[in-house]
């Protein structure tokens, strides 16, 4: 039976919220339906109806050596034959923690579990029980996954949906939650005089990726981590998506700043699902069974995410020159686009950090969600419609990354180039 992507479509509102199983992936903010997916190689994607698109989700980011890579599938395929979880300890584990340490000299632990959300979730439990404080700062636009601590002023699909907040969040624990802009030093640091001895910890991506693409402005992260220390709170780094994005290793070592904790998932499943914290030992030996701070997983640490991740690591591990070429084939892409949209007269700001960027429909700069708010997101909508038609798989809201992945070549990039030039022609 195949069926189409609207069938489906049709079907899976009928037994699954939106008809999706997170929300950024339904097309609510640019309109239209989700487009099912039959199956993936390399930097293309094939929908249920058989049209083949140019990928620039990568699955938001896990995915950068590409879809379906050889050595992945050929790895997980071999640990799938020998078991898919055996709730015992195995040398996966090791393996995988070794590699990120050594990528990270800020973890001197690190303890893995599922997804996104469970790392971040421990670190601001493991802030908490440390400082013996409650408060939590975070920055607006930023998104740490789906906790109750974490939805106030969230990036990503909250900022997709305009949702301020989420219901079904006690009002104490959001009451915990200070939020500050993106990139605002008078903020934070006014925040800091009035609770600064409250504060557990301040949360940030240290460059953010959930509002789109947003770097820290020279001397932010500096003073983060000036701050934290001086109030003896906890400085956390949410690398999930900058993990291994655009080094071996994360955007703490590429800013010279290490926090206290740091969170990582996606790329270090290499497609599975994973998350993971990290950092000082004294901290990290809170964690039970050697300290009191209780946290666990049916699945953590499970041998087809540990290998997934363990190959894709190792594929990328001293291969800085991988980076660069993303690196210059990003910057080719965005520049050839400017010139696209210049020449149609249509204002666009680019945000590019290595292998990840984001087109924004705003002629100002673009360095907090407030700035990002400005975008024309009914004209990104027309715009991502017109890439999807012509071929080209974009995230479907304008406060996401699109990210290259190592399979993205000179003929992906021509491809999208002259889907630009069709859709900018047709807006
Ligand atoms: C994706 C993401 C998360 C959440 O990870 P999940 O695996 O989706 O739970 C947390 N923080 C950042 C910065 C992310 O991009």
């Amino acid at each position: 039976m195949n069926e189409t992507s609207s069938q489906l479509f049709e079907e899976a509102k009928k037994i699954i919220p939106g008809g999706v199983n997170s929300p950024v992936r339904a097309f609510k903010a640019v309109g239209g339906e989700p487009v099912f997916i039959r199956e993936a190689h390399g930097t293309r994607i094939t929908d249920m109806d058989g049209r083949e698109y140019v990928d620039y989700v990568m699955s938001w980011g896990p995915l950068i050596l590409g879809h379906a890579h050889p050595a992945v599938v050929e790895a997980i395929k071999e640990q799938a034959g020998k078991g898919t979880s055996y709730g015992a300890p195995t040398s996966l584990e090791v393996g995988l923690a070794q590699l990120i340490i050594e990528a990270f000299p800020s973890l001197d632990m690190v303890r893995m579990m599922s997804s996104g959300t469970e790392a971040v979730m421990t670190a601001i439990r493991l802030a908490r029980a440390f400082t013996g404080r409650e408060k939590i700062v975070k920055f607006e636009g930023c998104y740490h996954g789906h906790a109750d601590s974490l939805l106030v002023k969230a990036g990503s699909g909250v900022a997709t949906l305009g949702i301020p907040g989420s219901p079904g969040i006690p009002k104490h624990l959001a009451e915990l939650t200070i939020t500050v802009p993106f990139n605002d030093e008078a903020s934070i640091t006014g925040i800091f005089a009035e609770h600064g001895r409250e504060i557990a910890a301040v949360i940030v991506e240290p460059a953010a990726g959930n509002m789109g693409v947003v770097t820290p402005n020279p001397g932010f992260l500096e003073m983060l981590r000036a701050l934290t220390k001086s109030h003896d709170s906890l400085l956390i780094f949410d690398e999930v998506i900058t993990g291994f994005r655009l080094t071996w290793g994360g955007y703490q070592g590429i800013a010279g700043i290490y926090p206290d904790l740091t969170c990582l998932g996606k790329i270090i499943g290499g497609g599975l699902p994973v998350g993971a914290v990290g950092g000082k030992r004294i901290i990290m030996e809170q964690l039970a069974p050697l300290g009191p701070v209780y946290q666990a997983g049916t699945l953590s640490g499970n041998p087809l995410a540990m290998t997934g991740g363990i190959t894709t690591l190792a594929l990328l591990q001293h291969s800085m020159d991988y980076y660069e070429a993303m690196d210059r084939l990003a910057f080719s892409l965005c520049e050839e686009m400017k010139l696209l949209f210049a020449r149609k007269g249509l204002p666009i700001t680019i945000n590019r950090l290595g292998s990840m960027f984001t087109v924004f429909f705003t002629p100002e700069p673009v360095n907090d969600f407030t700035s990002a708010s400005r975008a024309d997101t009914k004209m990104f909508a027309r715009f991502f419609r017109g890439m999807l038609k012509n071929g080209i798989s974009l995230p479907p809201s304008q406060f996401e990354a699109w990210f290259l992945s190592l399979a993205h070549n000179h003929d992906d990039m021509e491809k999208t180039l002259a889907a630009c030039s069709a859709t900018l022609a047709s807006l």
